[in-house]
């Protein structure tokens, strides 16, 4: 992969703007989607499908993947002309995608579970009916697999030479290998055999080669334009710190030493957003405003103007701010956790798009991760299956953020699939720029007996982590004593662990999930959370050096 990096310049490489699509294409780009260029990779995945050939489309998340089809679906000089399905998993995702496309002015339908009786109903007339075909059709897989109505509807368009091409996004979720395998996935098999000659693009974030290799297969897709590239930003600096009480004033300090530079800093909440603006105005006197879903669209659109106009130089935003915003932004500050891996790349992928040297820091404690995991639990229309996916995407987090040793790049993209030699990285990451000696350490019998501890523990009997610190090192502290704690067979059994290296065990067993933190509320409507033993769904390899 390091190699297709450099590809797009290589002297080999076909110019896409030479292709008869183009000129058809980069109308469409300029009037229809008020763009300016298209991104690396883009037109060529473009350029495939209009020529009716298979595509893999490879790109990262944020990479402009929904540009790949969307484009084409309404461009009328493809060889396969009509209506483009694309088939997408989330219906929040789809039905944010559908409203933006309308907006748009694009000609699109839908068929979800979210949409009633008479949403399906309007969708099916346009697709049945004598007047214009819509040129877009978004469908869950579920829909797909299981409506025989939508079924036969597609097989006759199929019949009137009506359908210019199949989309599947997020198309690793067809392989049993991913990490997000779906079910209804599965049925996509089907589309080559049940309309041949209509051209497949398969699109996707993940680079595992077994991942990439199933679904080209299960697709039916061999020989397919594999559209691929490095997820590598080598302009970015990757830096996790301690996040301390004074993280405000790290952070002021970082950005008074980028004078006049712009930056996003993220937060999880609204109220934190505003906090953090305020207090970097009025006590460091930057020019910082907030950013999140809750503004009024003028108040939004005032701050998008002033941070345009250069008024304002640091946004504090949630997740929702930064879409279809490129501003040459230098920094990328995560004030707290990021909510997957995905997201981490994304966000921080907003920093250096034109190129130039960016800095991304992520301010990590353990302690945010139970602000995420409230959230995740409490959110009401989430899936418990969903909720489950989202927990681990935060695992996968506090397990970057908690591995100090190895090169952040090699861990970012091993997360995506995809090798890296961390000579490559060149000190551009506080892991590889950091001269310490590492020590390599077994802890499985540490680990052994601090499961063991939990697993001790009396039916009625709940310990939260400082006291399960404790215990295990044989604190002598009156609470314990007053718990009868001490009389815990594994009582002391980590007493040589210094407290830094037995909080760093424990969370590297939450982060596997040999150990769990469960919330509850008591009386007083105080949340505590108790250590518990987890699910041992991950195996117990410990990382040793990130025990070290
Ligand atoms: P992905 O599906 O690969 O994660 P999206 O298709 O959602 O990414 O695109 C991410 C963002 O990039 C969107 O805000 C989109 O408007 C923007 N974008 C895509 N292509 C371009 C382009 N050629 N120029 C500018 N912005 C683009
Ligand atoms: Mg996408
Ligand atoms: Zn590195």
């Amino acid at each position: 992969f390091r190699s297709a990096q450099s590809s797009s310049r290589a002297a080999n490489e076909i110019d896409q703007t030479k292709s008869p699509y183009y000129k058809e294409a980069i109308r469409k780009l300029k009037e229809v989607f008020q763009l300016d260029d298209f991104r690396q990779n883009q037109l060529k995945a473009i350029n495939a499908t209009l020529d009716a050939k298979d595509a893999f489309v490879l790109m990262p998340t944020g990479g402009g993947k929904s540009l790949c089809y969307q484009l084409p679906a309404v461009c009328t000089g493809g060889k396969t002309k009509g209506l483009t399905v694309v088939v997408s998993p989330l219906i929040a995702l789809m039905n944010d995608q559908v409203h933006h496309l309308q907006a748009k002015g694009i000609d699109v339908v839908s068929f979800n579970s979210d949409q009633g009786a008479e949403g399906a109903r309007v969708s099916r007339a346009r697709l049945t009916g004598s007047g214009k075909r819509p040129d877009i059709l978004y469908v869950t897989p579920e829909r797909l697999d299981k409506s025989t109505d939508l079924r036969s509807i597609l097989g006759r368009l199929y019949k009137q030479r009506e359908l210019a091409r199949f989309v599947i996004d997020e198309a690793h979720c067809v392989s049993t290998w991913g990490r997000d395998f779906r079910d209804s996935y599965q049925s996509l098999k089907s589309l080559r055999l049940e309309y041949p000659g209509i051209p497949i693009m398969a699109l996707t974030a993940t680079a595992n080669e077994q991942v990439m290799n199933d679904v080209i297969d299960q697709l039916g897709i061999c020989g397919c334009e594999m559209i691929m590239q490095s997820f590598n930003r080598p302009n970015l600096f990757y830096d996790v710190r301690p996040k301390l009480k004074n993280v405000i004033n790290d952070i002021a300090s970082f950005i008074q030493l980028h004078k006049g530079q712009t930056g996003v800093i993220y937060c999880l909440s609204r109220n934190k957003c505003e906090e953090v603006a305020k207090e970097l105005r009025d006590k460091y006197k930057l020019k910082a405003k907030h950013y999140h879903a809750q503004m009024s669209p003028e108040d939004k659109h005032k701050t998008q103007a002033a941070w345009q106009s250069g008024e304002c130089e640091i946004i504090v935003a949630t997740i929702a701010f930064g879409m279809g915003i490129d501003k040459a932004v230098r920094y990328v500050i995560h004030h707290s956790l990021p909510m997957s891996m995905d997201g981490y790349y994304q966000e921080t992928g907003r920093a250096g798009r034109d190129g130039k040297d960016a800095k991304c820091i992520l301010y990590y404690t353990y302690a945010d991760t139970k602000i995420l995991y409230k959230l995740i639990k409490d959110s009401e229309k989430t899936s418990e299956e969903e909720k489950e996916r989202q927990l681990e995407g935060v695992r996968a987090v506090v397990k970057y953020c908690q591995n100090d040793v190895d090169c952040r790049r090699v861990q970012v993209l091993r997360y995506f699939g995809q090798g890296f030699d961390p000579r490559e990285c060149h000190k551009a990451c506080n892991n590889c720029l950091d001269e310490r000696e590492q020590k390599t350490e077994d802890m499985t019998t540490a680990a052994k007996s601090l499961l063991n501890l939990v697993q001790a523990l009396g039916r009625k009997e709940r310990m939260t982590k400082v006291q399960c610190l404790d215990v295990f090192r044989g604190a002598n502290v009156k609470t314990i004593r007053d718990k009868g704690y001490d009389s815990n067979p594994y009582f002391g059994a980590g007493a040589k662990l210094s407290r830094e290296h037995a909080e760093r065990l424990i969370d590297q067993l939450l982060v596997l999930d040999a150990l769990r933190e469960e919330c509850f509320t008591n009386r007083s409507g105080w949340n505590n959370s108790y250590v518990q033993v987890g699910g041992f769904r991950s195996s117990l390899t410990l990382s040793p050096h990130s025990l070290s």
